[in-house]
């Protein structure tokens, strides 16, 4: 037993529950922060089809294999031939939630793309859901985005300056804007090479579809063949379910266009630094995706592997938090040849869960979302495999539930390293101030979990086991070495914040006038 932990019992549950033990005072991190229960959050999935009669339906299923990287928003943008009017359905909520049968009826056509929607730049409202659709000289063009620009701010203001008239708060538009531009200041490509940061974007114009990713391939996207037409996914879980074949991925820096002609591609970036986000392979990909010719499990498994060998602990039981700790227990439970139980049952018909918990229930919130089998662990020795801790409540609350439930000892592996800086290119980490192992040592983590003991897999590690070198992959959040300059005053509300000052200086500008 952790020496820190006052004597097993009630008591000791108790005591992780009020925060007796808490490094907190050490870490200087508020207490209420603490207890506010935080995952990072997916980023926006993009999927495209071209030259197939049933281009909306396959895209709904497409954007149903894609549901993991946003659930605020879904939207289908369709057309029928060259030049004929687009036809929209977005809504808030789940893919099942937005379309009905009316929906996909009304969205007929032979080309199509589709996004859902976490909201990384922008709140979540329906102005802000994507594919959008706008009229330019160029003729009609509707766009979905995966990522975060950098330059947004700077970009939106000189646009701004220029005459442009912004209908949302996300950077996306951005995008819109710049390829809305008179034909005279440059062409698609021309357009694209303003635009700095995390981006894998599908783009439907009058005649053909593109798929385009940022030169440093933050976010993943792929290509896939469906009954002679050509599909386009961030993920490959979404062409095995709509039984397509997978082609390739989008290159870092390539863009593809697809019209009657067939594919080809532009590569109108120089060449510069990979950076594909390796947390995508730890949690936010689906295991059964492929990116980059690395199956997703494989990967976890992997971690979970090399987590065993630099943190061995002898215990009786390794136990998964699900979903994305699942492989790494796995991985870990195979290589000390310890058994492997999934304690922890996910209920998964749960959307969000919305009480404001009082002290009473406050432990339900957690409970409805993973429940225990008790009897597993009652006398057990045990390891949990999770796949991060951002501010640690939730790691806590599992231990917590652990001692209640009788496990002898508790021991935290988690299957990357300790998150200690914030993400600019598209994924939803709180401030680095709000990241516990930015502010606690190790031993103060782990006496604050109220585990006997913790051990990160650490970043060598994490690389090695997806099989690919260090230099293409982007581990800011980890590391602190960011591959592109970010603004540092971003936060996912920065275009609603300018606005708001922009507002407070025309009403001063008014009421001196
Ligand atoms: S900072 Fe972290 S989460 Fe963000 S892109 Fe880089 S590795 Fe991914």
């Amino acid at each position: 037993m952790h020496p820190a932990l006052p004597e097993r019992g009630q008591g000791t549950i108790q005591a992780l529950k009020d925060g007796v033990n808490s490094p907190f005072s050490r870490c200087s991190l508020p207490t209420k922060l603490l207890r506010q229960k935080f995952k990072p959050t997916h980023e926006c999935g993009v999927f495209a089809i071209f030259g197939h009669p049933e281009a909306a339906n396959i895209t709904y299923y497409g954007l149903f294999a894609l549901q993991h990287r946003g659930q605020e928003s879904a939207g289908i943008v369709s057309a029928k031939g060259t030049e004929s009017p687009f036809t929209v359905h977005k809504g808030m909520g789940l893919v099942s939630q937005v379309f009905s049968p009316d929906s996909l009826e009304r969205l007929s056509g032979t080309r199509a793309i589709g996004h859902v929607r976490y909201s990384t730049t922008g709140s979540s409202t329906i102005k802000n859901a994507q594919p959008f659709v706008v009229d330019t000289g160029r003729g009609q063009i509707a766009l979905g985005h995966n990522g975060n620009l950098v330059n947004a701010a700077q970009l939106r203001e000189e646009l701004e300056a220029k005459g442009s008239i912004f209908q949302t708060t996300v950077d996306s538009e951005i995008i819109l804007h710049l390829l809305a531009q008179p034909r005279g200041s440059g062409g698609v490509l021309s357009a694209l090479r303003r635009i700095e940061g995390a981006f894998s974007i599908v783009l439907m114009g009058e005649r053909e579809i593109l798929g385009f990713r940022d030169p440093h391939g933050f976010r993943p996207l792929c290509i896939g063949r469906k009954d002679g037409a050509y599909v386009l996914s961030s993920e490959s879980c979404a062409l095995d379910l709509i039984q397509a074949e997978y082609v390739r991925e989008v290159e870092p820096g390539e863009v593809v266009i697809i019209d009657n002609s067939g594919i080809r591609s532009e590569w109108p970036f120089p060449s510069t630094r990979k950076a594909f986000c390796i947390f995508e392979y730890v949690y936010f990909a689906r295991p059964d995706s492929t990116i980059a010719g690395i199956n997703v499990s494989k990967a976890r498994v992997e971690m979970g592997r090399e987590l065993a060998r630099q943190h061995p602990v002898d215990a009786d039981l390794v136990i998964p938090v699900p979903d994305s700790g699942v492989y790494a227990a796995l991985g870990y439970s195979e290589e000390l040849a310890i058994p492997y139980f999934p304690a922890f049952v996910r209920n998964h018909y749960i959307g969000r869960t919305f009480i404001q918990p009082t002290q009473r229930i406050r432990d339900f919130n957690v409970r409805v979302k993973l429940n225990l089998i008790l009897d597993a662990v009652k006398g057990k020795r045990v390891v949990v495999v999770d796949d991060s801790i951002v501010r640690g409540t939730t790691a806590r609350s599992r231990v917590v539930t652990l001692r209640e439930a009788g496990a002898k000892e508790v021991h935290m592996r988690i299957s990357c390293p300790p998150h200690k800086f914030a993400c600019y290119y598209g994924i939803d980490f709180p401030d680095p101030d709000k990241l516990l192992a930015n502010q606690c040592t190790l031993d103060e983590i782990r006496n604050y979990l109220g585990a006997d003991s913790i051990g990160y897999l650490d970043l060598k590690g994490m690389i090695a086991a997806t099989g690919r070198p260090a230099s293409t992959y982007c581990t800011a959040c980890f590391s602190g070495d960011y591959p592109v300059p970010y603004d540092a005053a971003f936060d996912k509300f920065i275009m609603e914040k300018r606005l708001g000052r922009i507002r407070l200086l025309e009403k001063e500008q008014a009421r001196l006038l």
